[in-house]
């Protein structure tokens, strides 16, 4: 058993600690982190190792695409949200050894950089193997899509199923963004989550999300044009695109919205009384 001290420890579930102190097992885990200043704090045997700084027991990456991890570098950075993800559909298919070196890589790197745990999104079965032999504590989510087609909604769910079958547990089906998901998908997703999971979705990234839904003229008629897909069925509700979201999701879920760069505090509000405040909305905007 080891203990170390800082300045400060950033336990990351609770407040920083000045001077705490984590002790570590003899296999490397973290056994305690304790405030010297507490009433209950028990002393070290021995004098903890010393860090001038700041000390940080785990990294949580809440949000990872781990199965693009051959993508990295690849698509120009500048873009803005649409033709990434033209980039990012039309880029990823390459040869299979490439798509799996890259990921064991990027699962290694993560975890010497010091992340404990990943949210790690899906649409493949890729990562399952490197998942269930990692040191990584990974939560999937297992993302479906159809382009905002009704029609499509079953084969894209027929689709998506084998990749969800395939992962490692803890793991759940969510929907890919609120411009993707028609409304015949959604039950077939939040079918799939019969116990306690939480789900994600990737929410209002972009000034044409917003006002896809707002007005249900966008530019992403034409993203939508280049995969084969239109906008016919699709009727604009005129509210922001979480709203839509929130209507056809469950509310019983613990839900992480992702991005979030366009979202107010009217949403954030909305979002809670839908369903608690154990929500959790990544990234938010400065405003
Ligand atoms: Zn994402």
């Amino acid at each position: 058993m080891r203990s170390y001290s800082a300045d400060y420890i950033y336990p990351i579930a609770r407040p920083p600690i000045r001077r705490g102190i984590v002790t570590v097992d003899d296999s490397g885990t973290v056994i305690g982190v304790q405030d010297p200043a507490a009433a209950d704090f028990v002393a070290p045997a021995a004098p903890p190792e010393w860090y001038d700084g700041v000390l940080i027991p785990g990294f949580v990456n809440a949000h990872c695409h781990l199965e693009l991890s051959h993508l990295r570098g690849v698509s120009a950075t500048g873009k803005t949200l649409l033709p990434f993800l033209v980039d990012v559909v039309t880029l990823r298919e390459v040869d299979q050894t490439e798509i799996e070196q890259a990921i064991v890589e990027q699962d290694r790197q993560m975890w010497e950089r010091g992340i404990q745990a990943v949210g790690d999104i899906c649409n493949k079965a890729d990562t399952a193997a490197v998942k269930r032999n990692s040191p990584i504590t990974y939560y999937s989510f297992v993302e479906m899509f159809d382009f905002l087609q009704p029609e499509r909604a079953r084969a894209s769910y027929d689709i998506y199923l084998p990749a969800y079958a395939a992962q490692p547990e803890p793991k759940s089906a969510v929907p890919h963004a609120p411009y993707t998901v028609s409304d015949a998908l959604y039950p077939l997703i939040n079918h799939l989550n019969t116990g306690s999971e939480t789900v994600s979705i990737h929410n209002q990234e972009t000034p044409a999300e917003d006002l896809l839904f707002e007005t249900g003229s966008s530019p992403f008629a034409e993203f939508f044009a280049g995969f084969g897909a239109s906008l016919a069925s699709f009727s604009a509700p005129g509210t922001p695109s979480i709203f839509h979201a929130l209507q056809r999701m469950d509310p019983s879920k613990r839900t992480l919205f992702v991005h979030n760069t366009l979202t107010t505090e009217a949403a954030i509000l909305a979002a809670q009384a839908w369903g608690g405040k154990r929500h959790l909305l990544g990234h938010l905007p400065q405003r």
